[in-house]
């Protein structure tokens, strides 16, 4: 892979653990990692030019459904709340296989490369047609984004009282066997890896407390991480209530679903309480704010969890609850939400980029990605800073002020993957091509 050195950076954000900043200065890549950051350098390998740009580490995503890129702002599905929301989606994902994860999980993760995004999770929570997690491990490999995929999961059907039909339900049997699988065939511990797998039961209601206790058990035994939905919103909490006798923090605590290795998705309700709980747990949290707002679910007390020390990162969650997956729009959006609920001192555009670099990596359990540092993953998300969206800001490295949201460079693991604005690694008009054409055919049929 040999080296590349980015030369002239107007302003290196480093996200280090001194918070370095750099002017007029220079990042150079050796064989996947950091090499050396500061002025001056030398390099006999490839030279790109950081002139007119912000370098920042690459931004994290800790919580998405790829899957749900098929079917985007579908009508009936747009204004719809929760449960009739499913029902008009149900029948449509009903009909996915292998294929439609893997073009679906492609074109989420390019939309993601393009708003600087190098290391994304995923949760999917259902396998019709012999669709299997790999399918968007294949996609990830592909696309050359670092990629923790989660093998979700739904047991509890509409026989049994829950919301999704019975065929896109599993037997939690046969749910514990694939994690099994899964994680054996392609999770990668060792630093660097491209590839690791979490477990991920779809939420405390879909599945049963025995799966939810037996998943965390296994998480363990492999040594990979866990993941799911919690205190999305009011009712859930209630549910929580009537159905558990607890609020969403004490179940998870109950069955073992607290820890530096468990990260929850939403958190819009935690209480101070459960606040508590998850700083002195090490418990982390993916703070998805467009979602939030799109199902009114409300504004996640992230002011409160950051200082308390909880460890917080941002997900652009799935095409149900957000049509579109901008990372630098989610951290302009977490800054944005602080403020309206807090004040506008409530939140700086310098902490809103560090929660979407660190802090996701943090979350995710890669404290050698989301931050440029000697010997850290050459993770970088290179931003033009020379033109309409920045003209005229006084502080082009806060570019959640003014802009832009879209990267001009983007490594992955020293990789380029985007290289002046165009992705590098598929073909883009190929995928575009057969993503409408899947998407068409899969909405018209029902
Ligand atoms: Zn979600």
């Amino acid at each position: 892979m040999g080296e590349t050195l980015i030369q002239n950076a107007n302003t290196i954000l480093t996200m280090d653990d001194q918070d370095q900043v750099f002017h007029n200065a220079d990042v150079l890549i050796r064989e996947g990692e950091i090499a050396a950051v500061g002025q001056g350098l030398v390099s006999s390998g490839e030279i790109l030019s950081g002139e007119g740009c912000v370098v920042t580490p690459g931004l994290v995503n800790t919580h998405h459904h790829l899957y749900q890129n098929l079917t985007r702002a579908v009508p009936g599905a747009q204004d719809a709340l929760l449960f009739g929301w499913l029902q008009r989606l149900y029948p449509i994902w009903s009909r996915f296989g292998p294929e439609e994860m893997f073009v679906s999980a492609q074109l989420g993760l390019v939309e993601l490369a393009l708003s600087g995004c190098t290391l994304s999770s995923d949760h999917l929570y259902l396998y019709p047609n012999g669709a299997r997690l790999e399918d968007t491990i294949h996609a990830a490999a592909q696309v050359g984004l670092r990629f923790h995929p989660t093998r979700g999961a739904m047991s509890i059907g509409e026989s049994q009282g829950g919301l999704p039909p019975d065929h896109l339900v599993e037997a939690e049997e046969a749910i514990l066997e694939d994690m099994i699988r899964v994680v054996d065939g392609f999770h990668d511990a060792a630093e660097g890896s491209m590839c690791r797998v979490g477990l991920a039961p779809c939420s405390p209601f879909s599945v049963s407390r025995e799966l939810m206790r037996d998943t965390a058990i296994l998480a363990r035994d492999k040594g990979v991480m866990l993941h799911t939905h919690l205190a999305e919103n009011e009712e859930d909490i209630a549910y929580s209530e009537a159905h558990f006798g607890c609020r969403p923090g004490q179940y998870a605590e109950e069955l073992g679903w607290t820890g530096p290795d468990v990260w929850h998705a939403h958190c819009v309700k935690l209480n101070p309480v459960e606040i508590d709980l998850f700083a002195r747990s090490r418990t982390g949290v993916a703070h998805c704010p467009c979602s939030n707002c799109r199902l009114g679910s409300g504004i996640a007390p992230v002011r409160q969890m950051r200082d308390a020390g909880v460890s917080v990162g941002l997900g652009v969650d799935g095409s149900a609850s957000n049509d579109m997956a901008d990372l630098m729009g989610e951290a302009r959006q977490t800054m944005l939400l602080q403020r309206v609920s807090q004040g506008a001192d409530a939140m700086s555009p310098y902490e809103a980029l560090q929660i979407a670099t660190r802090g996701g990596a943090d979350v995710l359990g890669r404290p050698d990605c989301g931050r440029l540092a000697l010997g850290k993953r050459a993770d970088i998300a290179i931003w033009d800073v020379s033109g309409v969206s920045s003209s005229g800001s006084w502080d082009p490295a806060a570019l959640l002020l003014a802009g832009p949201s879209k990267v001009k460079h983007l490594f992955v693991e020293g990789r380029q993957v985007v290289r002046s604005g165009e992705v590098t690694t598929l073909d883009l008009p190929g995928l575009l091509e057969q993503h409408h054409r899947m998407a068409q055919a899969l909405i018209l049929a029902g």
